[in-house]
């Protein structure tokens, strides 16, 4: 089943389902804007492929392009994007997705997307003619502002949405049979816990990956995905987009903005379009249960799989979902908490229908670094939900690092991954790849598994996911999870939900806890008063002093282009005071900050 390539079954499906619709695009009202059948899917991916394989002397003028050549892909929301994605995948040359820079965020869009290209070596950007019409605004404005310190990259634009449909590309061009260990693509990382690092992912890595996916969830020819995920990031190009292709599904897709704005609306298409199969992370259930507006014929009893991924899963928020839902049809064990990561392609494993959820002594696991289950005598603030990402078919293990043993059931360890998703590394970078992609354990030399970075216990053979090893905040011997910390902050009504950082810095020579957080644009508190609260609340919850604390205004807090907390730029901000501050609160530490 793994070796049939994602171009097999899109072949297939041309062949058995023509006349289908793949991939439908619905503007913020939930229209329908643009949508492509399965047999014009074919023959778009197709003719681009032939354009940029012809040679630029030919009648077609093409792009010359040779396999492996790499193509950084620029597209706004909209179908243009899997068009060329797919035509990259045919042509044989190798697609880069990133995110749109937004001319209103120049500074900070144009650094990681200046990152992203100069790591990626690549010459050509494929965009659509929307998005080059913003860009030429944005080079007047660079020009104007800061061009010198803030470059855009030296590449050649093509607007692909004119040249796909408008000009016929020689059809005495052939394209390519990929073989299982050609790269496909370079997916970047979200960034995290450091800059977006290109993972080299192979057609055999996608097609493993994708038969694994669609046989844990049960997705056929009969899913139907909709989706407001961006497409850049592997979440939503392999789970909501390139999973259909592969199934032979079909999906509705609106733009993260929209979703944003009103998250209702992908409830109410998951509605009118019978969704089969969801993808999101946590923050995105707990938004629609808080922002849901009740309509009438409202029926989600479609849904069969939802998976939770991304980042860590809060048994509350799933509870809530269901308590909004359920009176729409919304049936009982759909929602799964999911673990994956692109240096295994995306997907790891994904939970049962009934969760696994346990309570854990908080403070056991901060020092003792295992699983040990709270009693009626534990006090509340002590106990610690672990929600499980179910049982892995591929070999994941719980390592002991410095012996590079797999750990007994219940003790911590990091996340090694192998299968055949496990990617070939990430490009340009020998020596970290190295070090990641080629861990052996002490007694089985022969199995290359990757590090994770995560943190994990296995406990009656499912995978909790503690948190990653980078963001851990080790105090005085203790380990504090960020994530606890900020759901401590985050319990106080004036503060944005999802929209807090812990992480630790050395101030006065001391490794201490600090914190940024955003502020409710309409909170009335003083914020004097708000950190006094919040810093005797992380106290008494995790027995720890919260030294430095700096409050910001709404959506001013560091993420990645897929939405993710990045706890170390936060510490660089804090440290140096490159953002700006509604209040900043330093206990006796260290004054200077
Ligand atoms: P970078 O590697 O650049 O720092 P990133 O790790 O966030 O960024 P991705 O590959 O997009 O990049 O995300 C994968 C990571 O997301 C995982 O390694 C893990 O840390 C986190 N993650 C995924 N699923 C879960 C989950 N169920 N619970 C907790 N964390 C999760
Ligand atoms: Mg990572």
């Amino acid at each position: 089943m793994a070796d049939v390539t994602l171009l097999d079954r899109l072949n297939q499906w041309a062949l058995e389902q023509p006349e289908k619709t793949i991939y439908s695009f619905a503007d913020d009202s939930g229209s329908v804007v643009a949508s492509l059948s399965y047999k014009d899917f074919d023959e778009e991916t197709a003719n681009l492929a032939r354009l940029m394989l012809a040679s630029p002397s030919s009648h077609a003028k093409g792009m010359g392009l040779k396999k492996n050549d790499k193509l950084v892909l620029v597209y706004p929301p909209g179908l243009d994007f899997i068009v060329a994605f797919v035509a990259c995948l045919r042509a044989g040359v190798v697609a880069v997705p990133v995110y749109p820079p937004d001319p209103r965020k120049l500074k900070k869009d144009i650094v990681m997307f200046t990152t992203v290209w100069s790591n990626s070596g690549a010459k050509t950007a494929l965009t659509c003619a929307n998005y080059n019409h913003v860009k030429k605004i944005l080079d007047i404005k660079q020009k104007m502002t800061f061009s010198e310190s803030y470059p855009w990259p030296e590449l050649k634009w093509i607007e692909t949405d004119r040249l796909g449909k408008n000009k016929a590309a020689p059809n005495t061009v052939n394209l390519p049979v990929p073989d299982l260990n050609d790269l496909a693509f370079l997916q970047y990382t979200s960034g995290s816990t450091s800059d977006p690092k290109g993972v080299m992912v192979s057609h055999g890595n996608l097609s493993h990956n994708l038969s694994i996916i669609s046989e844990a969830l049960n997705a056929r020819n009969n899913s139907v995905v909709v989706s407001w995920l961006p497409q850049y990031h592997d979440m939503g190009l392999i789970g909501a987009y390139l999973g259909i292709l592969y199934t032979g599904g079909s999906g509705v897709y609106i733009s993260p903005f929209s979703f944003i704005k009103n998250p209702n609306l992908w409830i109410q298409l998951i509605s009118k379009y019978k969704a089969t199969h969801l993808q999101a992370p946590n923050f995105a259930y707990a938004l629609c249960a808080r922002k849901f507006v009740p309509s009438p014929n409202l029926d989600l009893s479609s849904v069969c799989h939802m998976i939770n991924g991304a980042e860590p899963i809060d048994g509350a928020a799933i509870d809530n979902f269901y308590a909004t839902f359920k009176p729409y049809g919304l049936r009982q064990g759909v929602v799964r908490p999911t673990y994956g990561l692109a240096e295994h392609t995306v997907y790891v494993c994904d939970s049962a229908p009934e969760l696994t959820r346990i309570k854990v002594i908080k403070s056991v696991l901060e020092t003792e670094d295992k699983f040990e289950f709270a009693t009626s005598s534990t006090p509340a603030q002590d106990i610690k939900e672990m929600v499980g990402c179910g049982s892995p078919e591929v070999d994941v293990r719980v390592v002991n690092v410095d012996l590079r043993v797999a750990q007994p059931e219940g003790l911590v360890g990091e996340i090694w991954v192998s299968s055949k998703s496990t990617t070939q590394g990430y490009y340009n970078m020998p020596d970290l790849t190295k070090e990641m992609f080629h861990a052996t354990l002490a007694n089985a030399p022969d199995v290359e598994y990757v590090r994770t970075g995560d943190l994990g216990v296995f406990y009656k053979e499912q995978l909790f996911i503690c948190g990653r090893l980078k963001d851990l905040i080790i105090i005085r011997g203790r380990n504090h999870y960020p994530q606890d910390i900020e759901k401590t902050i985050e319990g106080f009504d004036a503060i944005r939900p999802g929209c807090s950082a812990a992480f630790s810095a050395l101030l006065s020579d001391d490794e201490v806890l600090c914190a940024m957080a955003e502020v409710r644009p309409e909170a009335t508190v003083s914020l004097d008063q708000l950190a006094t609260s919040i810093r005797q609340a992380v106290a008494s919850e995790h027995g720890v002093t919260l030294e430095g604390f700096v409050f910001l205004n709404a959506r001013a807090i560091p993420k990645t282009t897929s939405g993710k907390i990045s706890r170390k730029r936060c510490k660089v901000a804090f440290l140096t005071k490159s953002l700006p501050e509604l209040h900043r609160s330093i206990t006796q530490v260290d004054q200077s900050l």
